[in-house]
């Protein structure tokens, strides 16, 4: 059976299909327990209760410290809900009387809870149904440990099929090889798309109800280039994709080769082409594909599959790994930029009308500061050691920059750093672009993201399938934006890190325009710098 849909990151790919589901959805187990079993089982209930509680309590503990009493308050809550659940006893009936096993009867008594919540007039009683639902999948984990691992415990050349894709699914994905990604609905630009282009996975979405259809091992061909995919292909189909995917892998390998000298216009000019990094292991990809530096590196990956935010001494660990790999190549860390389609867990943020116009980058440090100093000591620490540099994500207003330098300062003062490393803001919002000469005041450097600076510009959320026709980041409206921007920034230095960056085709009226460096995702690395060795910039 062929199906179109679109296509999100380019490659080709084939394999037996994995769904993945939700813990809380997955199908009933129909065996039934042993009534002399029963006990051995109820332990194990108890056991993911007290491995639950005290995860909770630890949540509560260190929230209470980064975010703040009032999401450290939610998890409380959910302290008590547990009890509550487990001495309601339906679990336990549900076991006894109906003999189902232990994972089967948290989700059936779990989701007939969701389910009432989710019946009821009040608005906040049906978002309760969302923190029993968080529960429930925090209780099974423990139960069922296993399927927890479901993203990080998967066979080598598998196809995905997914529902819907988070970033923090792609970040969980395994480092060895995924075939392909199957998506039943996800925006061009969003940041799981993002992810999964720089993790080089080919993917495509656009396939209303093919979670429900391919059936688990089902063998998949996936088209990364068109967006098609065949599900249990006929011998003639297969035959002929896997010529197509040998030809393909052969050209992947042969991208490499000069990608490691640094890249000059034929009439001499150095545009620096470095890595956006959104998943860490492909550091190593970056590196053999010749980046200059890392350019972008986005450190939601190192909270987007936690429990809780990690401490100072945590990142600090995870950040050092990293930079150690680098060979004293630049690091660019940026702050943490969550909100909108990249939703964290554990901040509980309350929904918002627009989430895409709320609470996002800068706005949410600025709201928590406990969640930002972490970030700010353990870069500078790191800066002692290595060469970072510090970037602020989703800059509106001046004093967004102004206020977080002020703490930075005063962060590496504290820590006993006497140079503080270059600070910079990332220019994504036409209120940024536009304010420019403000915003330079308080910064050593400047980073434009196009993703975000297109869906303002238009109006068209990244996100979103529906308005991609709308998103148009090759348009020259947003060409405009950036000869302003570039042009404030006067001797600024100027990195371009949207997916716009890796644009073949707008290479020439990039460097045009100004930029001399440019961060993009590793996969596109050796064709990018090909490509500015065949221009001429005239300078
Ligand atoms: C951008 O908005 O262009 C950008 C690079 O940041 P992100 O994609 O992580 O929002
Ligand atoms: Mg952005």
């Amino acid at each position: 059976m062929i199906l179109s849909g679109t296509a999100i990151s380019s490659g080709l790919g084939m394999g037996p299909a994995i769904r993945v589901g939700d813990i809380l959805h997955q199908a009933e187990s129909r065996e039934l327990i042993a009534v002399e079993g029963f006990d051995s089982e109820w332990k194990r209930i108890e056991v993911a209760f007290a491995n639950t509680r005290q995860e909770l309590a630890e949540s509560v503990r260190r929230l209470e410290e980064q975010v703040g009493p009032r999401v450290a308050d939610i998890f409380r809550a959910h302290e008590m809900m547990l009890d509550n659940f487990l001495s309601s006893g339906e679990i336990r009936t549900e076991m006894k009387e109906a003999r189902l096993d232990p994972g089967t009867a948290v989700r059936r008594v779990f989701r007939r809870w969701i389910d009432n919540f989710r019946s009821l007039k009040d608005i906040s009683m049906r978002q309760r149904a969302d923190d029993i639902a968080d529960l429930g999948r925090r209780l099974l984990r423990h139960l069922e440990p296993r399927d927890s691992d479901r993203l990080t415990d998967l066979p080598a050349g598998c196809v995905l099929i997914f529902k819907r894709l988070l970033p923090s699914d792609v970040v969980a994905l395994p480092n060895h090889d995924i075939a392909a990604i199957v998506v039943e609905s996800l925006g061009q630009a969003s940041h799981a798309a993002l992810l999964v282009r720089e993790k080089n996975i080919p993917t495509v979405a656009g396939f209303a109800g093919v979670h429900e259809r391919v059936r688990e091992g089902e063998e998949v061909l996936v088209d990364g280039y068109i967006g098609e995919i065949v599900i249990a292909p006929d011998p003639a189909t297969r035959t002929e994709f896997e010529a197509r995917l040998d030809q393909y892998q052969s050209t992947q390998m042969r991208c490499r080769g000069a990608c490691r000298e640094p890249a000059h216009t034929l009439d001499g000019t150095l545009v620096k082409v470095e890595a956006n990094l959104g998943a860490n292991d492909n550091i190593e990809l970056a590196l053999e594909n010749g980046a200059d530096g890392v350019g972008l590196f986005r450190i939601e990956q190192l909270y987007l599959t936690q429990e809780l935010p990690p401490t100072e001494d945590e990142l600090l660990t995870a950040l050092d790994r990293i930079a150690g790999r680098l060979d004293g190549k630049p690091l660019t860390v940026r702050l943490l930029d969550v909100g909108g389609d990249k939703p964290m867990p554990f901040l509980h943020l309350p929904p918002e009308a627009n989430p895409g116009l709320g609470m996002r980058g800068a706005r949410i440090l600025l709201e928590h500061p406990g969640l930002m100093r972490p970030q700010l000591a353990a870069l500078a620490r790191l800066s002692e050691r290595y060469p970072v540099r510090i970037l602020v994500p989703m800059v509106t207003l001046e004093e967004d920059v102004r206020t977080i330098r002020e703490v930075f300062e005063t962060m590496c003062a504290a820590c006993g750093v006497k140079t503080p490393p270059p600070f910079g803001a990332m220019i994504e919002t036409p209120a940024a672009a536009l304010g420019v000469p403000a915003i330079a005041k308080h910064v050593d450097f400047l980073c434009v993201g196009t993703n975000d600076l297109t869906q303002y510009t238009f109006a068209a959320g990244r996100d979103d399938p529906a308005v991609n026709r709308y998103f148009q980041d090759t348009h020259h409206a947003l060409m405009r934006l950036l000869e302003i921007i570039v042009a404030d920034a006067g001797d600024l230095p100027v990195t371009l890190c949207g997916e716009l960056a890796g644009r073949e085709a707008m290479t020439p009226q990039l460097l045009g325009i100004g930029f001399r460096a440019l961060s993009v995702s590793p996969p596109t690395i050796p064709a990018l710098k090909a490509r500015v060795r065949s221009l001429r910039v005239g300078a």
